[in-house]
């Protein structure tokens, strides 16, 4: 197969001569061999949770990381601004485990935001605990929030996470909009017989709340591999629930390296007086791979390509043996030249990879 074939555009600006026997060009980016630039970061910062959802984790939990494996905020930092000064990276997303577990995410944050060019900054958290930092993390130059939240029903809450939380998570998603993070998402992943039920109800309170839901179709990462296509929520499924209450239309923005089809929802306006919107991420029925821009750190260093990647590449090995800011970077760009075009899961080989999401950082 080659790019054409996926319909990827060719490595806009790379030059054609080549650095190395692998062919890769002389480009200082994260370009990979199907033509793909990677600009977008996520970085887990732990592998720990303080909810159980029953579709991520078991009830006791996993077997954590060991923290001297774990990378330490300087550590972090030091990736990060290799990413950005030397790799072109634009955005970054801490993610987890949950992010809001660690003390020095607001440390964490304020280093990110003073490198230069600045990048986008945002989290991904169930929102424990946001009521507490959401000022702070404002504060040190975090943009934006992604908040998960899967039911409005405190039963439901309850036995989705094994967590009696969810006036905390509303309580987070109101502190990070008084202190002004913006866009608020709240990402939402349906579950047969569970919350199935419940899309026009979280889309007609998220819009009543100015902030933009978006629906996530279930993937096989689960720590359990339980996964079945067949008991999955389908993004034509959602949309059809959607519907049956409100009109949607599909969004002319251009989508770019987006994850989420959005949808302009009829009626509706969001806090910045611009057409509220609905996303659906595809992830399993409509792929979007052909334009991921997207490369992961994991909590413990290592580089993935992909959520589904079956290798990693170490980082942490090198920053610890005294490599140097290029090296790192170029460690960097070799893992990413092989990233594969797809993530596989329609393959008949398909492997779910070892690390669950919590893991990996979703
Ligand atoms: N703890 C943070 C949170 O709750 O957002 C960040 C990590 S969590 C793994 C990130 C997102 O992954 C959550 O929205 C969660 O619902 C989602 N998630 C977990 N397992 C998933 C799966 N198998 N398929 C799709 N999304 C999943």
């Amino acid at each position: 197969m080659t790019a054409l074939d996926l319909g990827v555009p060719a490595v806009p600006g790379a030059a054609t001569s080549t650095t190395d026997t692998q062919g890769r060009p002389s480009d200082p980016r994260l370009v990979d061999s199907w033509g793909r630039v990677a600009t977008d970061l996520r970085v887990s910062l732990t592998d720990r949770c303080n909810l159980r959802c029953t579709y991520c984790m078991p009830a006791e939990g996993l077997e954590w990381m060991p923290s001297e494996q774990a990378l330490t905020d300087d550590e972090v930092v030091r990736l990060v601004r290799v990413a950005v000064e030397r790799l072109g990276v634009q955005e970054i997303r801490f993610t987890g485990g949950e992010p809001l577990l660690r003390k020095g995410l607001e440390d964490i944050v304020a280093a990110t935001a003073a490198l230069s060019p600045r990048p986008e900054m945002s989290v991904t958290t169930n929102g424990l605990g946001l009521t507490r930092r959401a000022a702070g993390l404002a504060a040190a130059g975090l943009d934006r929030v992604n908040v998960s939240l899967d039911t409005l029903r405190r039963e439901r809450f309850a036995e989705i996470t094994r967590r009696d939380r969810l006036d905390d998570v509303l309580g987070g998603l109101r502190a990070a909009r008084e202190h002004g993070l913006d866009p608020i998402k709240v990402n939402t992943v349906l579950m047969p017989g569970l919350n199935d039920d419940e899309a026009p109800d979280l889309l007609a309170w998220a819009l009543e709340e100015g902030y933009e839901l978006r629906i996530i179709e279930q993937m096989p990462l689960d720590a359990g591999h339980s996964w079945q296509r067949d008991r999955m929520i389908t993004a034509e499924q959602v949309l059809a629930s959607l519907r049956t209450r409100f009109t949607l239309t599909d969004d002319p923005a251009e989508r770019g390296g987006a994850p989420a089809e959005r949808f302009l929802v009829d009626g509706w306006t969001a806090p910045d007086g611009t057409p509220a919107k609905v996303g659906v991420i595809a992830s399993v029925t409509r792929p979007f791979c052909g334009t991921c821009d997207r490369t992961r750190l994991t909590a413990d260093g290592q580089v993935r390509t992909c959520l589904f990647s079956q290798t990693e590449n170490d980082l942490r090995g090198l920053l610890r043996g005294g490599g140097s800011d290029e090296e790192i970077a170029d460690a960097w760009r070799v893992a990413m030249w092989g990233k594969k075009p797809g993530h596989g899961i329609d393959d008949p080989g398909f492997l779910q990879p070892d690390r669950p999401m919590s893991a990996i950082g979703g």
